[in-house]
Order: C-alpha cells, then sequence, then structure tokens
C-alpha cells in the first residue's frame, strides 16, 4: 500500500507546471553534518559602517538624509539601466537578445540598523507597505516598465550584503520567467476551469489545513503542496486582487501582520534571524487588465534542520528536478509548532 508519508513521489506545481520529487523516507538516514548553533551576532542600532543607515554615505559619496522612516533610492550599482536604448539581435534563430531597460531601487524599511521585518511593528510594516504601493505605482505608470519585482534577500547565507533591514525592487520591460510561467498556467486554467488557480488553491488549503501556517482575514500562509525549499511558504491574497494597488487600507494592514507573524515563526523555528529571499508575483504594468493574475509572496528560505544546516540545489536537482526530503505537511506542522 502506497504511503505519502514515506514514499518517493513526485507532486506537481500548477503555478509553474513543474514537478519536485519527494523523498521523506530519506529524513531517517544517518545525519553526519553540524548541528551547533551559531554564535548570535547583535547589530548596533545604527552603524557608522553602513551604507544604509540615515546620514550615511554611500558608494561615489551620495549620502543618505537623516531619514526616519522608510527611504527609496536607486541603487548605486544597478542591474538595469532607464535609458538603455531599443535594440534587438537574432541570428539563425539561435542566437537571441534584446536591450532591456529598466529601474533597480533600493527600500530601506527602517532607519533602525537592526531590526528586521519579524522584530518590527506590524504599524511600522504597514507604512513599508504604502511604500511598495507607491513605488509599484510609479514605476508601473512607466511606459518602458512591463514589470515590477519586489524582493528581499534576508541574511548573509542569501547574499545579503547588509543586515540593515531593506528591499529591493527591479522593474525592467519584459516579463521575467518566473512570473511568466505563472501567468501562462493562471492564464490556461482560468480558461480550462473558468475561475481562478488562487483562488482555488486557498480554499482547498483552507479547508484541508494540513499545510496551513498562519492566517488573517486578508491572507493565508501555507507551505505549498509543490514546495521545494524545506520551509519554503506561500502567503496568498484571500480576495482576487491582482496587485498591491488593488489593496483595501485593511488588506494592506493585513499584508503587515501576515509577513510580521511569518517571519516571526521563521525566527523561532531554528532560534536564529531566519535567511530567506522573498518577493511578491503580481499583475505585469504592461497596460493590459491581467484579470487572471492573483498577488501572492513567497518565501524561499534555505535552512534544513538548523541555524547553519542549509539546503543545496545542486546535482539531480540543477540537472534533473528538484527533491525535498520533509513532506511539506511535515514542515508546516513544524512551523505551526513554534
Ligand atoms: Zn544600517
Ligand atoms: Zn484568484
Ligand atoms: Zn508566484
Amino acid at each position: 500500500m502506497f504511503d505519502w508519508n514515506q514514499d518517493p513521489h513526485r507532486r506537481f506545481n500548477p503555478l509553474t507546471e513543474e514537478w519536485v520529487l519527494v523523498s521523506p523516507h530519506r529524513t531517517d538516514r544517518p545525519w553526519q553534518g553540524q548541528m551547533e548553533k551559531p554564535a548570535v551576532e547583535t547589530q548596533p542600532a545604527y552603524d557608522p559602517n553602513c551604507y544604509l543607515c540615515p546620514g550615511n554615505s554611500r558608494a561615489g559619496g551620495v549620502r543618505n538624509p537623516t531619514y526616519t522612516s522608510t527611504f527609496v533610492f536607486d541603487n548605486d550599482f544597478a542591474a538595469l539601466k532607464p535609458g538603455t536604448p531599443v535594440a534587438h539581435f537574432e541570428q539563425s534563430g539561435l542566437l537571441i537578445a534584446e536591450s532591456e531597460p529598466g529601474v533597480c531601487r533600493v527600500v530601506c524599511f527602517s532607519p533602525q540598523h537592526n531590526l528586521t521585518l519579524a522584530k518590527m511593528e506590524a504599524a511600522d510594516i504597514r507604512i513599508v507597505v504604502d511604500t511598495w504601493v507607491e513605488q509599484y505605482q510609479s514605476l508601473g505608470a512607466d511606459p518602458n516598465i512591463g514589470y515590477v519585482q519586489i524582493f528581499e534577500n534576508r541574511g548573509a547565507m542569501m547574499g545579503a550584503s547588509n543586515p540593515h533591514p531593506h528591499c529591493q525592487i527591479w522593474a525592467g520591460r519584459a516579463l521575467p520567467d518566473e512570473p511568466a510561467k505563472e501567468q501562462a498556467a493562471l492564464l490556461a486554467w482560468r480558461e480550462r476551469n473558468k475561475s481562478c488557480l488562487l483562488c482555488e488553491y486557498a480554499r482547498l488549503e483552507e479547508s484541508a489545513a494540513a499545510r496551513t501556517v498562519e492566517a488573517n482575514p486578508h491572507f493565508l500562509t501555507v507551505v505549498p503542496f509543490w514546495a521545494v525549499w524545506p520551509f519554503e511558504t506561500m502567503v496568498i491574497a484571500r480576495r482576487h486582487m491582482g496587485s498591491l494597488d488593488q489593496f483595501t487600507a485593511e488588506e494592506r494592514d493585513g499584508l503587515a501582520d501576515i509577513l510580521k507573524r511569518v517571519t516571526a515563526r521563521y525566527d523561532r523555528l531554528f532560534d536564529v534571524s531566519f535567511p530567506y529571499s522573498m518577493g511578491f508575483h503580481q499583475r505585469p504594468t504592461d497596460g493590459a487588465r491581467h484579470d487572471e493574475w492573483h498577488f501572492h509572496a513567497h518565501f524561499y528560505p534555505p535552512l534544513l534542520r538548523s541555524a547553519t544546516v542549509r539546503k543545496f540545489l545542486v546535482g539531480y536537482e540543477m540537472l534533473a528536478t528538484p527533491q525535498r526530503d520533509i513532506t511539506a505537511e511535515a514542515a508546516a506542522e513544524r512551523l505551526r509548532s513554534v
């Protein structure tokens, strides 16, 4: 008799139409890795050497204002530049390139160097949400900007070069691959079922409850059935809305609340400031309506079984398909218990 909690199986991600291999029996194998807790690093509220702290100077000599709330500036080492001329290159249908104009910004969540979303007050995160809305609207209004990606890299393990609480916004002309895969799947689902994939999925998870981690009146957080990262979660809006600018005031508060609760739960899991990459997927800003889009956030944390043991996507996962050991249900249960 097949046992979903023990036997190897594949799970399908209907949002990207990709598969993940789940091998729950492998959690029984002996573990040789290190398990010790890292030394807890305490950060000061102000760091004179931090290029994001108020009043400090950044690369190129620009000095930050003595900001008291959120602070937004164009990235000094931007991957995209607004004035990039339009160009297209193609040879034999094999060598294809196109120019990509865009804007890269940094959003400091707070003037205080040693805060994180988990430690901030929900009322202060609400100001960050308002800043995201403004940025999504103003960047999206530019006819050269077709998609606005807001994301946060938290922790040195995820390549975040600075602990100061901040996120990045990369806004470009093209729809990048991850949202493009989701858009195709959302459109196909809508066409086939005359409904929204994520509205249906949120309802299903809510009634199943096995993978639910957090909930409030406006958002639901689950370990997705098809999660790749051990403690991956997805924050799904309960109402069918395509983007941040369609939120009511209560929904903005709701997002602030659930982000705080999810990140605080992560911190409690291994008793460490939990590293992750987090970002929003929402409606492109290419001028079309995109009624198929349903706002959500993904948290991709690398930690596997302690503050120091991380998951790598290597070998089979680079060459074949991603794989995980603990099931999404077991991960959700761990997260609910802390
Ligand atoms: Zn700082
Ligand atoms: Zn929906
Ligand atoms: Zn997504």
